[in-house]
């Protein structure tokens, strides 16, 4: 079996998400607290701005042998690896071989950066810094950074892989100070690296607010100060337009 619950596609641009589910972090703002599944589905979109809703677990996973045949009709160019930490997937290897080698996708992983990949099976990483300051860090997932820290070096260094960075901004939590220690930690690794400032969806049972728009907007401005390859994503309640449609293949 693999951790592999959910499975879209976006048929315009021949792109697939696989999300896989379980983590070595344990962060309390995790959004799967809310919705699982793909949240660029017509069906789940717009409730996740909803403070207080929770949506369904995952309940089943599928064989290898299920992966492959949901793919094998589906144009792929690209897969992303997301969900939970696709890492902790012990499938892992034999889903990239597939990927890689039958399929010829690109693939792209999105971590925590607590283990390395296989980098000779992943194109690019999408690494979400949660926080540098190590005791908020400790507060915020339950583990220390240092090793992440040094994942993150490791990573930069490869020249066969596209590194693409995003931290989460939560006003009284992760607040602006920490937002741009973040970036100005990314800056000394390697100053032409893009960094994507995510705004907080409030969580059930947190205190936490969502930023503003304009409180957001500011950050990222600062933040490109820094580190000038740095944009924002709100959402703006679900009224943002998206930037492409996708359907559930399982
Ligand atoms: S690393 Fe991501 S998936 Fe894991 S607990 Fe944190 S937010 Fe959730």
């Amino acid at each position: 079996m693999t951790r592999n619950y959910h499975i879209t596609f976006s048929r315009e641009h021949g792109i697939c998400c696989l999300f896989f589910w379980g983590c070595n972090l344990g962060c309390r703002i995790c959004l799967l607290q809310k919705e699982a599944f793909d949240c660029h589905l017509p069906e789940t979109r717009l409730k996740i701005y909803d403070p207080d809703y929770t949506g369904e677990r995952p309940e089943r996973f599928l064989a290898l042998s299920e992966l492959t045949r949901f793919l094998d009709p589906l144009p792929l160019k690209r897969t992303i690896l997301m969900g939970a930490e696709p890492l902790c997937d012990p499938r892992l290897p034999d889903i990239l071989g597939y990927l890689k080698e039958e399929r010829h996708s690109a693939v792209t992983l999105l971590t925590n950066g607590k283990a390395l990949p296989p980098f000779s099976l992943v194109d690019e990483v999408i690494f979400s810094l949660k926080a540098l300051e190590p005791s908020l860090h400790r507060d915020y997932t339950g583990d220390d950074n240092r090793e992440i820290l040094e994942n993150f070096r490791a990573i930069a260094v490869r020249e066969d892989i596209s590194l693409q960075t995003e931290t989460v901004f939560i006003p009284g939590y992760v607040d602006e100070g920490e937002v741009l220690d973040i970036a100005t930690f990314i800056a000394s690794v390697d100053p032409t690296l893009p960094l994507r400032i995510d705004a907080y969806l409030p969580v059930s049972g947190l205190p936490w607010r969502a930023p503003e728009s304009w409180q957001i907007e500011a950050l990222a401005e600062k933040a490109r100060a820094i580190l000038p390859n740095t944009t924002f994503l709100h959402g703006r309640g679900g009224e943002e337009v998206l930037a492409y449609e996708v359907e559930r293949i399982f």
